[in-house]
């Protein structure tokens, strides 16, 4: 008896040489050792190709990120495995604008201090500026509250999860629908219920 198989569905996402990357010529003027991108490769989603660049000298971390979930997924699959890519895993992007990424190597550090972080990331000193105010982009008018805020829950919402209840905000926040939030450096506030009324 033969068995007919389906058509396979080409994926949507796919490795290719760095050379395929838009954002190359970005990494190669910023990197404080561009023979890094040696070992990068590019993830190509549809017709968008960005580089992924493995760690390395100077290099401890990296990150791609991704509106949606099931890319950095996909994303995190193609990467398994290839040499500068260690230890990848899901984690909220760490660029102010997107949602989600996939991240490699040690984790970034937990400190607001951009020169850390530009280092963290290999970036040449006179790159690091640059790269932080890309990393807390916010292009609200007026711009929206931090974190820490007392306000903090103004923020515009960047992505949301209503079937699961959470809305992650323009200031790295996750509220959740039962309105309790957890901050970008992981303070938690319980949700407010109102208060037990006696029979
Ligand atoms: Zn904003």
């Amino acid at each position: 008896m033969s068995v007919t198989h389906p058509p396979q569905v080409e994926s949507q996402i796919q490795l290719l040489p760095p050379e395929a990357a838009r954002d190359i010529a970005y990494y190669r003027e910023r990197l404080a050792d561009p023979s890094l991108l040696e070992a990068a490769v590019t993830v190509r989603v549809l017709d968008d190709a960005r580089l992924a660049v493995p760690v390395g000298p100077g290099r401890l971390g990296g990150y791609l990120p991704y509106d949606v979930l099931v890319l950095a997924v996909e994303a995190r699959e193609l990467l398994t495995g290839l040499p500068g890519f260690p230890h990848l895993r899901l984690h909220w992007s760490p660029d102010g604008d997107v949602c989600h990424a996939v991240e490699w190597g040690e984790p970034q550090p937990d400190t607001d201090d951009d020169v850390r972080l530009g280092r963290f990331y290999g970036y040449r000193e006179s790159a690091i500026g640059e790269y932080a105010a890309r990393r807390r982009a916010c292009a609200h008018r007026p711009p929206c509250p931090g974190a820490g805020a007392a306000d903090q829950e103004a923020a515009r919402v960047t992505c949301r999860d209503d079937v699961t209840g959470w809305a992650r905000l323009c200031n790295g926040l996750v509220v959740f629908s039962d309105t309790g939030a957890l901050a970008p450096d992981g303070t938690a506030t319980p949700p407010r219920r109102p208060e037990p009324t006696a029979p």
